[in-house]
């Protein structure tokens, strides 16, 4: 069964009559908007923290680096490595955070053109180099790397792009005394990996951590004084219209690693567009700032929480028969008596095949929740009795998170 923690919190809490409190540094712009917005006024109450928890806590101070002035070496530019060394003199750690894990995110042929593609799904095989193979990180295929392209024979095949592995390879290179440790779901993959792990860099036995988003969540390391985030920009420009909010939500986090104790941290964001508004938030810590510009633009397009949707999809080893299935969905009769739904075209997925499945979508759309509950509960029964091939499944999710 699909749902949300939350709401089914909040849901529960308005049957048993108890207040709820949902706490959070970056909370999702539909609660945001319960708090704050005019159209919503009084249905959350906005409770502020206006001091830190501990007393001599202080904010890191986040600064840009302008990628399109400042060379870079691997990907790591010259302001971020003197940071990085300067806490090395210091006895002091830095996280380089990167949300990429596997050693570059493809392998390819410069002769034809050749790509490292999945065989089962729509994705790019990524190169991971400690194990010499290339895995798909959406259904767990793996291959190990050919020694020459398997299109044209052609030996020159180069890895393109960069994971933590390559990054911590360059750093290595780079600072040849310095402790470097990986964190990331390739080295933790347990819960006991993980507590291991977490245990080292209290120790003090990296001076340099690279890491994904596993090291942004919730740890509080005291001697970190430095966060370079690296590749951040690919989120910016996403077509998923919650991708800026868990980016910011992701930035606040990792940003927070950075000097929590009686050390003053430091933050250094890497990025071709410095004058971005998401950017620009970050520097000043400034959610409210950041939500507000959001929720204006969700409010243009008609995003949530502004309407409300609903996903109908449907996975088939073929396409045509996913895509056959909700158009007629789409065609429901009785459709008319549901004047406030908005039911857009049947369309593949953005990652359209996944584990030897195709997947296609059918987004619904209303202004009125109650509206969409009704319509949603009278389709349920008409789209369990379509015909379909055996191998076809379908699901409905409401408030769907990912595109
Ligand atoms: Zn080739
Ligand atoms: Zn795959």
């Amino acid at each position: 069964m699909r749902y949300s923690a939350r709401d089914v919190a909040v849901f529960r809490a308005h049957e048993r009559k108890v207040p709820i409190v949902l706490g959070s540094a970056t909370p999702s712009l539909e609660t945001w908007a319960n708090a704050t917005a005019k159209e919503m006024r009084g249905r959350y109450q906005l409770l502020t923290l206006k001091e830190r928890a501990v007393e001599q806590a202080r904010l890191p101070t986040v600064q840009r680096i302008d990628l399109r002035k400042e060379k870079a070496e691997e990907g790591l530019s010259g302001i971020l490595l003197e940071a990085i060394e300067k806490r090395l003199l210091r006895g002091e750690q830095s996280l380089v955070f990167l949300n990429r894990r596997g050693y570059a995110p493809v392998l390819a042929c410069t002769a034809c053109g050749w790509i490292s593609n999945c065989k089962r799904c729509a994705a790019n095989l990524v190169l991971h180099m400690a194990d010499k193979r290339l895995r798909c990180h959406h259904c767990g295929y793996e291959t190990p790397v050919p020694r020459k392209c398997p299109t044209c024979g052609n030996q020159d095949i180069h890895p393109f792009g960069r994971g933590t592995q390559r990054l911590e390879e360059f750093l290595a290179e780079r600072f040849p005394k310095a402790r470097i440790l990986r964190a990331d779901r390739d080295v933790a993959k347990t819960r006991k990996q993980w507590e291991v792990l977490v245990e080292k860099i209290h120790a003090g036995e990296a001076n340099i951590l690279v890491g994904t988003q596993m090291l942004a969540k919730g740890h509080d390391f005291p001697n970190l004084t430095l966060v370079g985030v690296v590749g951040a920009d690919a989120a910016l420009f996403a077509a998923d219209c919650r991708a800026p909010e868990r980016l910011f939500a992701q930035l606040m986090q990792v940003a927070g690693r950075a000097g929590r104790a009686q050390k003053a941290g430091e933050v250094l964001i890497q990025t071709q567009y410095p004058d971005h508004p998401l950017y620009a938030a970050i520097v000043k810590h400034d959610y409210p700032a950041f939500a507000a510009s959001q929720l204006a633009e969700r409010k243009l397009a008609g995003f949530p929480p502004y309407s409300h949707q609903a996903m109908l999809r449907a996975e088939a080893p073929q396409m045509a028969d996913a895509i056959a299935f909700l158009a007629t969905a789409r065609a429901w009769p009785e459709i008319a008596t549901h004047p406030a739904v908005t039911l857009y075209d049947p369309v593949p997925m953005r990652m359209a095949r996944l584990a030897n499945l195709e997947r296609g979508q059918l987004l619904i759309e209303c202004a009125s929740r109650p509206a969409l509950q009704a319509f949603l509960t009278a389709w349920q029964p008409a789209l369990a009795g379509i015909k379909s091939p055996s191998r076809l499944r379908w699901h409905l999710e409401v408030d769907p998170l990912e595109f």
